[in-house]
């Protein structure tokens, strides 16, 4: 399985999941199913190949962000932090690892 970034291109927000397939087509068609596209046009669906995720695959089809392992992954690794900081993230297994995390410390 490869993974793909994936988002809404008419969202305002910028949101974005990754989900894994075996094409660009089929991730598009899972990423068409997310949360993060749930309000999105099909046409504006876009998803883009992200190799490095392809070893966070654990037979989902999108990526759990509430699985502590793959979260630690998406932020040390790949630069990610939640949308919104919140008081959640004071028990966030990444937090040290959160660019958001150290703007509140300050
Ligand atoms: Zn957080």
């Amino acid at each position: 399985m490869k993974a793909y970034l994936a988002w809404d291109n008419a969202a305002y927000e910028n949101y974005e999941t990754i989900v894994f397939a075996e094409n660009a087509k089929e991730a598009k068609k899972i990423a068409f199913t997310c949360e993060v596209c749930e309000n999105a046009d099909y046409i504006q669906v876009r998803v883009k190949r992200l190799p490095e995720a392809d070893k966070l695959y654990k037979g989902r089809v999108e990526i759990d962000w509430w699985d502590e392992e793959t979260r630690l992954a998406l932020v040390k690794e790949l630069g990610w932090a939640c949308l919104e900081t919140s008081s959640e993230c004071d028990t966030c297994s990444a937090k040290e690892y959160c660019g958001n995390w150290e703007d509140i410390e300050e």
